[in-house]
């Protein structure tokens, strides 16, 4: 079964330095793309999906020396693409195994989909009760292994400059949440 791929133009294909601009394709292609977009093309069924005209894209990659073709110049609506021999320029998003897009959030549960997308508000929704504090795992770390040396020993004689300033941060931290 030939599998495909949807690839995003701006800032995946063309490099977009200045990001939208006047609306011309003003910039150089990303390093890297024209060399990618062939060998995938060995292996995929590739359509490129933009919110620009597809028509300013298809003759930007064609100048560039790819057969390309536009939606409409086929018999649209299409359901699927599945030709390898040239690069589907769309507006839609059309099935594929996989999408290729510089601004992707790749999706694996709302969790942290939310967490990435609204960081302020999943921080509040998963803040800390009144009998809680918050402190960095590392300094929390440094600490049970200084605790652990005391206790083993009469005297601890490992104990480095960053252990104890951990420690004192830990400390302020409960001081400072408590207070
Ligand atoms: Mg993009």
């Amino acid at each position: 079964m030939i599998k495909t791929l949807g690839v995003d133009f701006d800032g995946v294909i063309h490099r977009y330095s200045k990001g939208w601009f006047d609306g011309t394709i003003y910039d150089e292609p990303m390093p890297g793309a024209f060399n990618g977009l062939r060998l995938l093309m060995q292996r995929y069924a590739m359509f490129i999906h933009t919110a620009r005209s597809a028509r300013q894209v298809a003759e930007w990659l064609a100048k560039h020396g790819f057969e390309t073709c536009v939606e409409d110049e086929i018999h649209a609506p299409m359901k699927f693409w599945t030709d390898r021999d040239r690069l589907l320029v769309t507006n839609r998003k059309l099935p594929a195994t996989a999408y290729l897009d510089d601004r992707a959030v790749k999706f694996t549960s709302w969790e942290l989909a939310l967490a990435e997308l609204l960081p302020k508000a999943a921080k509040e929704a998963s803040s800390v009760g009144d009998d809680q504090v918050l402190v960095p795992v590392e300094d929390l770390r440094r600490a049970v292994q200084l605790a652990r040396c005391h206790a083993e020993s009469f005297s601890c004689t490992t104990t480095t400059t960053e252990d104890l300033a951990a420690v004192q941060r830990l400390l302020g931290q409960v001081g400072s949440e408590k207070r």
